[in-house]
């Protein structure tokens, strides 16, 4: 059989791969803890399921405006504004299926071959695969363990050539849950804003965040970003909503122009229902957050106290999101894993936790495991891999 060339360049999504083998090991009966998936382990809120319901209730079964309906839009540019500080018109907004389905379509938009994509590491699996997808080169800038998995501006800086045409900033951070202050915000938006590339910030993390910070954005740390800046959220993290599937993105108009009409010609709208919980979630009360935030915080402590009594595992403690990157050099040799992806697949068969090998997040000596799932399974698991280690 024959398929494209620009297939063949796409590796399968890491995540997406464990959470799917953890179902089937499941289906096959078999008890397996699952820490691969990135999403909340909570419900939807109640008001914005009531509002889907609604929606289904009214009748609103039909294509709608491609970028997304007038009241959608209106939501979002309420959202940007109350949380973020930032005023946009319907025409810099549009909506699509998932965050990950709003960055397929910048980048699609935005680069060509030669083109390169600077992307801040430890960094998410999808950013190297879509920026090949789209035809340009994946450039990715390590940040250091010991730097709590934050770049410095000079590092940033020294990442850029002439051929950079977008950089990825992603605070809180999957895998590392590294988030930066504003002091270092304010630095790095000092150092992009008069690089001519697409500079992208990816808030899909905003608000689970745990050093008590809220710092401003950079949009508004460095209004000179605004003309080459582009914010990408989604409702998938804040709102436990990662099976809706509604992303967005607020750009300069004929950017966001440009999205539209690629989405045009391959998804059209969100789905029409999706779109009016959307909208209530993200114009509506807010309260539910808080204590989601706060029962991760929980989690995180209680994980990171487990890694460090593990002979051989380190933590760099995450500051937001819901994942720990831990490092696994200490342990691979004894493990007889040669990196992080083979410790990985031990670890779901020798102690039935599935979590994700570092390999496709830049690093090998690392894997990431998800908080964001039961107290209960997060003692059965660490009490599974740490009686595995000690076997080994
Ligand atoms: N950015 C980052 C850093 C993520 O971890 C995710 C989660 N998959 C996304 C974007 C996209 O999420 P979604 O497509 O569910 O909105
Ligand atoms: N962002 C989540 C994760 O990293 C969801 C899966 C994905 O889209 O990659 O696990």
């Amino acid at each position: 059989m024959r398929l494209s060339d620009r297939i063949a360049t796409v590796r399968p999504s890491a995540t997406l791969a464990v959470t799917a083998k953890v179902l089937e090991l499941k289906a096959e009966g078999r008890e397996v803890i699952g820490f691969g998936a990135g999403e909340p382990d909570f419900r939807t809120w109640p008001h914005v399921c009531e509002a889907a319901h609604q929606a289904i209730d009214r009748g609103e079964f039909y294509y709608t405006a491609v970028g997304g309906t007038p009241d959608l839009k209106k939501a979002i540019r309420t959202k940007l504004a109350r949380d973020n500080q930032l005023e946009y018109a319907d025409k810099e907004v549009v909506a699509s299926c998932g965050g990950k389905h709003t960055l397929y379509n910048l980048m699609q938009v935005t680069l060509n071959p030669g083109d390169e994509v600077v992307i801040p590491g430890p960094y998410w699996v999808s950013y190297r695969d879509m920026a090949l997808l789209a035809g340009a080169e994946p450039k990715v800038v390590m940040a250091r363990e010991e730097s709590g998995f934050l770049l410095s501006p000079e590092e940033l800086a020294a990442a850029v050539t002439d051929r950079t045409r977008m950089i990825i900033i992603n605070s809180p951070s999957n895998p590392t849950g590294a988030a930066y202050s504003e002091a270092s915000l304010q630095s790095l938006a000092s150092v992009l804003a008069d690089k001519d590339c697409w500079v992208v910030c990816d808030d899909v993390y905003e608000f689970i965040r745990y050093d008590g910070e809220s710092p401003r954005h950079m949009l508004n740390l460095e209004p000179r970003l605004r003309e080459h800046a582009v914010v990408v959220n989604s409702v998938s993290k804040t709102y436990a909503m990662t099976g809706w599937r509604l992303g967005y993105a607020a750009g300069p108009a004929p950017l966001v122009k440009a999205m539209t009409t690629l989405q045009g010609q391959s998804t059209t709208n969100p789905t029409s229902i999706v779109q009016v919980a959307a909208g209530a979630a993200l114009s509506g009360p807010q309260d539910e957050l808080q204590p989601m935030v706060e029962e991760f915080k929980r989690r995180r402590d209680y994980v990171c106290d487990r890694i460090g009594t593990i002979d051989g595992l380190s933590v760099v403690v995450p500051q937001g999101a819901f994942y720990v990157f831990v490092n696994v050099a200490g342990v691979l040799e004894r493990a007889g894993a040669a990196d992080g992806d083979e410790l990985a697949l031990k670890l779901l068969e020798g102690a039935g936790v599935g979590l994700v090998g570092g390999n496709d997040f830049g690093s090998p000596a690392h894997v990431r495991i998800s908080y964001a799932t039961s107290m209960e399974q997060l003692e059965r698991g660490f009490d599974n891999i740490e009686a595995w280690l000690k076997s080994v």
